[in-house]
């Protein structure tokens, strides 16, 4: 079965990534990568996003209603389904990510990192964004990101891997969009993700890479519209998609990721997988 790699650029929407993301778009264009619209659940805010994401459930399910209270979910998911089926999982996110699908409070010092082989997040690798705010931006390099999954996909082995970084997000909440800072942002992003794609590929992983959510030109997101929802997701690997016009709806990630798995899908994910 394929191994996956999920690569989630939080908040850039689907005009950023069409016109700015060359690297990606030049897959695309050789036929290397397919790409399609995705939409997201309402509200379009990160928390309700990411639940939904690896839930495949909206937030009217799930109940994470904003980016507050934050806890433990309850729902199968990506993490728990892959576990249970004996495969390794590796996360590099925020720390939202572990509260939601293996542990809450999250406790800097027990959580920052852990390898936990019984699951369902077998080797964990976290950042909190601790201090964060419009004026302090407190994201990580996305290159040491990209190294640190690297590392767990080539020395632990992982199965499935997630990759979640804010960066572009902040930039977006801080600049807006029609501007040269949000340009530059995305094609430093676009050109420190690309070697990594590549190597990716090459030790036999199937990549998606996408967003949570978009943003309005003024940087928000919560609400509805094809500014705050509409995101693009490219796809490198063997599985068969939809026609390139159809819109993706987000709760049909989990089960598309656990289908590439070759992973039962839970009966909660009703959705439906996007790829076969
Ligand atoms: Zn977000």
């Amino acid at each position: 079965m394929p191994k996956l790699l999920l690569i989630i650029l939080d908040g850039v929407p689907y005009r950023n990534w069409r016109r700015l993301f060359g690297n990606l778009e030049g897959w695309v264009q050789s036929g290397e990568a397919r790409v399609w619209k995705m939409r997201s659940v309402l509200p379009s805010t990160s928390a309700s996003c990411y639940a939904s994401i690896h839930t495949g459930v909206p937030p009217q399910v799930h109940h994470i209603w904003d980016n507050a209270d934050i806890r433990r979910l309850d729902l199968p998911d990506v993490f728990s389904e892959a576990t249970k089926a004996g495969l390794k999982t590796g996360a590099v996110t925020h720390s939202y990510w572990s509260e939601f699908f293996n542990r809450a409070p999250f406790d800097v010092v027990r959580d920052i990192e852990y390898d936990e082989p019984e699951g369902p997040i077998t080797h964990g690798r976290f950042h909190t964004m601790h201090g964060y705010g419009h004026d302090n931006q407190m994201t990580p390099a996305d290159y040491d990101l990209f190294g640190t999954l690297t590392r767990l996909a080539e020395v632990k082995g992982i199965d499935y891997g997630i990759l979640h970084t804010c960066t572009l997000d902040s930039m977006g909440h801080r600049f807006g969009h029609d501007c040269t800072e949000m340009d530059t942002a995305c094609f430093k992003l676009d050109g420190v993700l690309a070697p990594f794609i590549h190597r990716w590929r090459q030790a036999g992983y199937e990549v998606i890479v996408t967003a949570d959510h978009g943003q309005s030109d003024r940087g928000h997101h919560g609400g509805r519209g094809e500014d705050q929802q509409d995101v693009a997701l490219y796809y490198f690997g063997a599985g068969e998609g939809p026609a390139p016009d159809v819109v993706i709806d987000e709760l049909q990630l989990a089960p598309a990721i656990l289908t590439r798995l070759g992973v039962k899908v839970p009966a909660t994910m009703t959705a439906g997988s996007f790829l076969t």
